[in-house]
Formats: structure tokens, sequence, C-alpha cells
């Protein structure tokens, strides 16, 4: 029997409901609207298009969103200037750097750079600290968004056999992570693969819940999952161009080959895609309430 497919579409659809009703009460009860800035250095056109989509995501929830478009030559120094204001700003809760940077820049350093209480993509290191203990305040967004899609797909984590493919820092590690807390929808045994992973099939096939984030087209083929598993595809590879000349993409996971023997799958495009923004507007909240009521 093929695989239920888990829709990440709708289910983000469903938590953006969520949030504006959250947002309306917030604005109502403090007189503060929520405002997102993202800063986008040069015109990669991939980049151009997810900074729109969060922009025009704040404005939908009823938030403020503020963008700022930098020049590709910009300096390292005038980027963290701008950083530095945006951290003074009473109405910019929380900041948004988009990557990849230009090659001048240190992309650490200017990450860091950012308050750590507007961090909402989670990429500071107090905030990766914090998600280490279990103490976090903003999850990265698409381990997040990961997360979600499990719970609310009614795959319980408790106990469960998770292997992770790929060690990022900013799907694989944080993903794993979050699935070993000692905490509901995570506490679960947690295996992470990357390239230097002797026999990675050995590993996926234990799998009742398989996160593959490695950027690799068809990496995980039928035979290397397990009869029944969840299967939550975080890769996003360019395979060719649609009839519609727009960009053909798949995930990392054989989709057709595989949703015969997984129990769920998450389909590439419309699986984890659309809960990455979607994160993101719930951790831009966060934040305006961690800056209005010191607490979130
Ligand atoms: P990344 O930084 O390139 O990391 C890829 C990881 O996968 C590395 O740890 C690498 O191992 C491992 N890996 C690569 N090929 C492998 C293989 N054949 N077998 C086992 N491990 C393998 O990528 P990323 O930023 O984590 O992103 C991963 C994918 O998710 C990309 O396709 C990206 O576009 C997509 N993505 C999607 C979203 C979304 O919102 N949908 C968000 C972020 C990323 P080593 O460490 O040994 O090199």
């Amino acid at each position: 029997m093929a695989a239920e497919i888990i829709d990440g579409k709708q289910v983000a659809e469903q938590i953006r409901r969520e949030l504006a009703q959250e947002i309306a009460d917030f604005k109502a009860r403090s007189g503060i609207t929520p405002g997102l800035c993202t800063v986008l250095v040069g015109e990669n056109p991939a980049s151009v298009s997810y900074v729109t989509a969060k922009g025009r995501a704040c404005e939908e929830l009823g938030m403020r969103s503020i963008h700022h478009a930098l020049p590709a030559e910009t300096s390292e120094a005038n980027l963290l200037k701008l950083i530095d204001e945006l951290n003074r700003n009473p109405e910019v809760h929380g900041i948004l750097v988009q990557l990849p940077l230009p090659d001048q820049m240190d992309e650490s350093k200017v990450l860091f750079a950012i308050d750590a209480n507007k961090d909402v993509d989670g990429f500071h290191p107090v905030n990766v600290g914090r998600l280490m203990i279990g103490e976090e305040i903003f999850p990265p967004c698409t381990p997040a968004g990961i997360q979600e899609l499990i719970l609310r797909s009614g795959t319980p984590t408790e106990g469960a056999e998770i292997v992770v493919v790929g060690r990022s820092n900013i799907v694989g590690k944080p993903i794993a992570v979050m699935l070993l807390q000692k905490k509901p929808g995570a506490n679960a045994t947690v295996t992470v693969c990357h390239t230097k992973t002797r026999d990675i099939a050995a590993h996926t096939r234990r799998a009742e819940i398989l996160i593959v984030a490695a950027g690799r087209a068809k990496a995980i083929t039928a035979d290397m999952v397990r009869p029944g598993a969840t299967v939550i595809d975080v890769g996003v590879n360019r395979v060719g161009i649609t009839s519609s000349g727009k960009p053909k993409l798949v995930g990392d996971v054989d989709f057709d080959a595989v949703k015969e023997v997984a129990g769920k799958i998450t389909p590439v495009p419309g699986g984890v895609g659309p809960m990455t923004i979607t994160m993101l507007m719930k951790n831009t909240l966060k934040a305006a309430k961690l800056a209005v009521d010191g607490r979130c």
C-alpha cells in the first residue's frame, strides 16, 4: 500500500491560521506590531525569492516587514553597521540576514553580530547553546518545521529509532539535538549519518523515522527504507526546467519508489519547504513577545 503523503503546505496553512490569531491578540494587548527585517546582500535569484516570500508571509499575518537590499560589493563593515542599527531599532524584533553572503564577508562574524534576542533564524551561538541544553527560544526554522510535521502527522517519537542523514549546522545537527531532548515530541534514540558513515543503508533500514538532509537527489532508495517508516525529505535539488520554464525540484529521496515502502512521506516540493517560513513567522512573534514581555 502506498504511503500517506504528509502535506506540508496544508500543515503550514493550519499553523499560519493559528499564528494570525496569536499575532492579532498580541497586537491588541500590547499595541505593538511584530516586525521582521530581512537583509539581502547581492541579487542571487534564489535568495531574492526567499526574502520576498518571507516579507509576504509577514504581511499576510499582520506583521511588519522591513527589507534592506545591499549591493553585492558592500563591505563587511557596512553590513555590520546596519546590523548594529537594527539591533537598536525597537520596531525591529527579528533580524534575518539571507545566506549565502558574498565572499568578502565572514558569515560567522555577521551572524554573531545579530542581537541573540532578535536572532529569529536561531544561528547565533547563544541560541545554538540554548538549543543544546533544551532551553531554546528560537529553534532554527527548518528543524522546527520538521519536528512540527512529525508531530502533526501523528508519528510518535518517544523511544523511536530516528536516523538523520546529514550533519549541517542548519539542519542535520539541530534536528538531531531537538529530537534527543527529554521532552514531548522528542525523547528519541537518534543516529546521525554523513559522508564518512560506513554503511548508511544499515542505519537507515533501522529507522522508524528517517530524516534526509543531504542535498543529493535520490540519495535514499527504496531498499534503504524500513517498511512503514515515516520519511521526511528535506532536500531541494534542481534537476532541470519544467515545461513552464521554472526549475524542476526533487528531494533527496527517490519519492516514487520509497512511497511504496514507507508508511508516511513528505513530497518535494510541498513538504518541509512551506514549514520553514512558517516557523520563521513563529520565531518573529516570539521575538516581539520577548522584547515587550521579557519572555515568550
Ligand atoms: P549541507 O550543508 O550541504 O550538508 C549536507 C550534509 O549531508 C553533510 O553533512 C554531508 O556530509 C551529508 N551528505 C551529503 N551527501 C551524503 C550522502 N550521499 N550520504 C550521507 N550523507 C551525505 O546541506 P544542508 O544545508 O543541510 O541542506 C541539505 C539539503 O536540504 C539541501 O538540498 C538543501 O537545499 C535542503 N534544505 C531545504 C530547506 C527547506 O526549507 N526545505 C532548508 C534548508 C536546507 P558531510 O558532512 O560528511 O559532508
